[in-house]
């Protein structure tokens, strides 16, 4: 299978957030202006004439507080809209992921106090599939199997994955943690079908590794600008830790390189063939 750098690539709509997460890696990016929406579009526009893009990962910040241009990049092309659920959801051509990071505890502990119920009403609203996407920490991992139980009951379609890459180092899951982690994730996995969870042996066993260094599937594959357009180096994950990188995407498009068939197989089937064969 061939893929080409940039048939996905990522977007920082915004340098604003409204919550301020414990372990938000954005924030330690620190940016402090962004590019206006006519300026998006002629640079959306660059992405794919450069480099074919085909799938536009829209993140933030939070970036429904850029709804109107969110909604005018997906005139464009198909997108995922990565939010933090705590404002009215838009239905998108493409995936909407709603970032839920425990049960509800645990969730107002590490997002803010009172926002998992708004990201549950708001979600209520919201007609269109979605998936939830969680960051999974030292303080997080064990309630995994509950925030699964209940979001599948609530409708949600599936989970995208991933363990937390330090800065900060405090949460980050080490040894017999991450161990632990990896095998209830591989217990959920089996247990729902990778439909549901987004995991093959593969990638798990990779993010149990967390090192990727230069084959990291994500600096190599996915082109990431910043909220003033320019390209991040080496991924949107700029500044935190390789050496135990936990980022989903990075694991699954490492497998793809690589060659694993199941990696490659999960790859097409939540990306919709943008990818190609
Ligand atoms: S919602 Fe996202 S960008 Fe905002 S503080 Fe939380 S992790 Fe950071
Ligand atoms: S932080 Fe993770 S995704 Fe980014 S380049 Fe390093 S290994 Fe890859």
């Amino acid at each position: 299978m061939k893929i080409c750098r940039g048939l996905v690539s990522s977007i920082d709509v915004t340098h604003r957030c409204n919550l301020s997460c414990k372990h938000c890696y954005f924030r330690l990016q620190k940016h402090f202006s962004e590019l206006g929406d006519d300026e998006w579009v002629e640079r959306v526009k660059w992405l794919i004439g450069e480099y074919g893009t085909r799938l536009l990962i829209i993140l933030g910040g939070e970036p429904l507080l850029r709804r109107d241009l969110c909604i005018k990049l997906n005139g464009l092309l198909p997108i995922w809209l990565v939010t933090n659920g705590t404002l009215p959801i838009p239905e998108v051509k493409g995936r909407v992921f709603v970032s839920i990071d425990g049960t509800e505890q645990i969730h107002d502990w590490i997002r803010g106090r009172g926002t998992y119920r708004v990201i549950v009403s708001n979600i209520d609203e919201l007609s269109m599939p979605y998936t939830v996407t969680t960051v999974l920490n030292a303080v997080n991992y064990k309630c995994m199997p509950d925030l699964v139980d209940e979001w599948v009951r609530r409708g949600a379609e599936s989970f995208w994955v991933s363990l937390h890459t330090p800065p900060p180092y405090d949460i980050v899951l080490r040894g017999r943690q991450r161990e632990e982690c990896i095998n209830m994730l591989r217990k959920l996995t089996s247990e729902y079908g990778s439909d549901v969870m987004w995991f093959t042996d593969y990638m798990l066993d990779s993010m149990l590794r967390g090192d990727l260094t230069d084959m990291c599937g994500c600096r190599r594959l996915v082109v990431s600008l910043d909220p003033m357009g320019r390209v991040k180096v080496p991924c949107e994950m700029a500044g935190q830790d390789c050496s135990m990188c936990g980022l989903h995407i990075a694991h699954l498009l490492t497998g793809v390189i690589r060659g694993d068939a199941d990696t490659i197989n999960l790859a097409l089937r939540i990306m919709g063939g943008v990818l190609g064969g």
